[in-house]
C-alpha cells in the first residue's frame, strides 16, 4: 500500500451543530494545552513526508477557527516532499480567508454544504449561514483554490429532496459536488436508517438530468467515483462508505488534533505522537512509529 496522503485535524472545535457529526457542540472538549502546536504539526508532516507522505490535507474540526491558519498553511507548504495541501472546511469563514490561504501555499479546497437553500441548510448545521458559504465557495473559486469540492452528506427526510438541485450546481459551476453516504456515529443523533444508499441518490439525478457519464478527475485518487451530467463543467462524485466498503483503496493515515496517528478513521489502533514530541524523543524513533501505523494499512 502507497500511503502517500495525511489528513491533519488542527482542532476538536467547530462551529457547526451538523445534525450528523455534531449536533450536540464541542465546547470545552479541547483544551489547548492538549492539541499539537503548529511546531508539533509541521514536525511530524515533515517526518510523514520523509516516510513518504506527499499530499496533506487540514481538517477539523472546522480548521478556519484555528488561529493562524494561514501561517500553518505557509509552513507546511515549505516542507520538503509536499506536493498538494488541501482544506476541508465547513466554508464559513472562506469569503475573508480564501485570498489569504492560497497566497500561502494552499491548493485547494473542500466545502461541506449539504443543503441548496437557508431553511434546510439551518436544519442540517443549526445556523443561518448558507449565503456566508455560498459567498466563500465563490470566493474560493475566484482566487484559483482548484479544484473546488462540495461534500454533502444525504440524509432521508432531511436533505434528499434537495440532491437534484446541488446536482444541478455542476451545470452553472466548475465545481464536483460529492454525495456522501450518512454513517452514523457516537456524537450523531440520527438513526442509521437516515442513510441513503448512493444508488438510490444517482438514481434521482438521472431522473432530472438523464444518464450520468463516468469521468476520471485529476486528483481524485480518494474514495469518490465521478461523473457528469452532459455538458456540465462540473462533476458528480459518490462517496458509499456505508454501502459499499473503499477500505483497499484507502491511502490515508490522520493525525488527531491531540496527536495520535491513526491508520484509519475507523482503527481502534493509534499511535501517540503527542507524548513522544513532549518527552524529547528524536526523529528516528517519531520516523519508526509513523513507518508502523503505515505498515498496518496493510
Ligand atoms: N468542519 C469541516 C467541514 O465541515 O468540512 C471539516 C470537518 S468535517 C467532520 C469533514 C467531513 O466529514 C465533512 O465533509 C462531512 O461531510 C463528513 N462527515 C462528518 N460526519 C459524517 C457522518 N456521520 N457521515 C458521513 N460523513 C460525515
Amino acid at each position: 500500500m502507497n500511503v502517500d496522503t495525511l489528513r491533519v485535524s488542527v482542532t476538536d472545535r467547530c462551529n457547526l451543530r451538523c445534525i450528523y457529526c455534531n449536533p450536540l457542540g464541542t465546547h470545552g472538549r479541547e483544551d489547548a494545552a492538549g492539541i499539537l502546536s503548529f511546531d508539533e504539526i509541521c514536525r511530524v508532516v515533515r517526518l510523514c513526508a520523509e516516510c513518504g507522505v506527499r499530499r496533506v490535507r487540514l481538517t477539523g474540526g472546522e480548521p478556519l477557527m484555528c488561529e493562524g491558519i494561514a501561517d500553518l498553511v505557509r509552513r507546511l507548504a515549505a516542507v520538503p516532499g509536499i506536493e498538494d495541501l488541501a482544506l476541508t472546511t465547513n466554508g464559513v469563514f472562506l469569503e475573508t480567508m480564501a485570498g489569504g490561504l492560497k497566497e500561502a501555499g494552499l491548493r485547494r479546497v473542500n466545502i461541506s454544504l449539504d443543503a441548496a437553500d437557508e431553511s434546510c441548510y439551518r436544519q442540517m448545521t443549526g445556523f443561518d449561514l448558507f449565503p456566508r458559504v455560498i459567498a466563500g465557495l465563490h470566493r474560493a473559486l475566484a482566487v484559483g483554490l482548484a479544484p473546488v469540492r462540495i461534500n454533502c452528506v444525504v440524509m432521508r427526510d432531511v436533505n434528499l429532496v434537495q440532491v437534484p438541485v446541488l446536482a444541478e450546481m455542476t451545470l452553472r459551476l466548475p465545481v464536483a459536488v460529492r454525495f456522501i453516504e450518512y454513517c452514523p456515529t457516537t456524537r450523531s443523533t440520527r438513526a442509521a436508517s437516515c442513510s441513503v444508499p448512493n444508488r438510490e441518490v444517482r438514481e434521482r439525478i438521472e431522473a432530472r438530468f438523464g444518464m450520468l457519464s463516468s469521468v476520471v478527475l485529476p486528483d481524485a485518487g480518494g474514495p469518490a467515483v465521478y461523473f457528469r451530467i452532459e455538458g456540465a463543467p462540473g462533476a458528480i462524485g459518490f462517496i458509499s462508505g456505508r454501502s459499499s466498503a473503499f477500505c483497499h483503496r484507502c491511502h490515508r493515515l490522520r493525525l488527531t488534533s491531540d496527536g495520535r496517528i491513526k491508520p484509519c478513521l475507523h482503527a481502534a489502533q493509534s499511535y501517540d505522537t503527542r507524548s513522544l514530541l513532549r518527552a524529547g524523543a528524536d526523529d528516528g524513533t517519531l520516523r519508526d512509529v509513523i513507518a508502523r501505523a503505515i505498515c498496518e494499512k496493510g
